[in-house]
């Protein structure tokens, strides 16, 4: 059968000599790859001391939008929990009342929005399927949490805050 790669090695079944059968000269050959590693540049970051550049595409915590005036841009349409792969997100939608449009910008508004992160697959689709540009996903991590509950995120803790109540 023909190999799928040019990687495959035809493996040397003939009887050990003297030299291979004392192993050292294999480990010794084993200890100079590791010296030679010693001195090559380091794959790897002391963390949290030394921080690592963000991908340009790097997709991490969601937030949700308000608009210039502070409003919220969520309209509960539903688009990105329907475009959301792993089913992650929730919501409820509610009427906007009179005397609420400084609040919500569209007529309709997500009273419940929750994103389960231990579902969350950080894909980006639900950036993507939003038609008011509420929802984006940011360059910070999700934090660690003892608790699965810790992992649901509320609109507390999606939303940004009131640009024109706090700086
Ligand atoms: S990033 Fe992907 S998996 Fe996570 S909530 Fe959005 S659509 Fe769902
Ligand atoms: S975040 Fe966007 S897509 Fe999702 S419900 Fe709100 S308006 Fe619709």
């Amino acid at each position: 059968m023909e190999a799928l790669t040019n990687r495959s090695q035809a493996v040397d079944r003939s009887p050990m000599n003297f030299w291979e059968r004392l192993y050292l000269p294999a480990i010794f050959k084993g200890l100079g790859i590791t010296f030679k590693h010693l001195f090559r540049k380091k794959a790897t970051v002391r963390f949290p001391e030394e921080k690592r550049q963000f991908s340009p595409v790097f997709r991490g915590l969601h937030i949700l939008n308000r608009d210039e005036e502070g409003r919220e841009r969520c309209t509960a349409c539903g688009l990105c929990a329907v475009a959301c792969p792993a089913e992650a997100i929730t919501m409820e939608a509610a009427e906007r009342k009179e005397g609420e449009e400084n609040l919500y910008r569209e007529e309709k508004y997500a009273a419940r929005y929750e994103i389960n992160m231990l579902r969350c697959i950080f894909c980006g689709f639900c950036e993507e399927a939003c038609p008011k540009e509420a929802i984006y996903m940011t360059e910070t991590f999700a934090p660690a949490n003892y608790q699965r509950k810790g992992f649901i995120y509320g609109k507390d803790d999606l939303l940004i805050p009131d640009p024109k109540a706090k700086a």
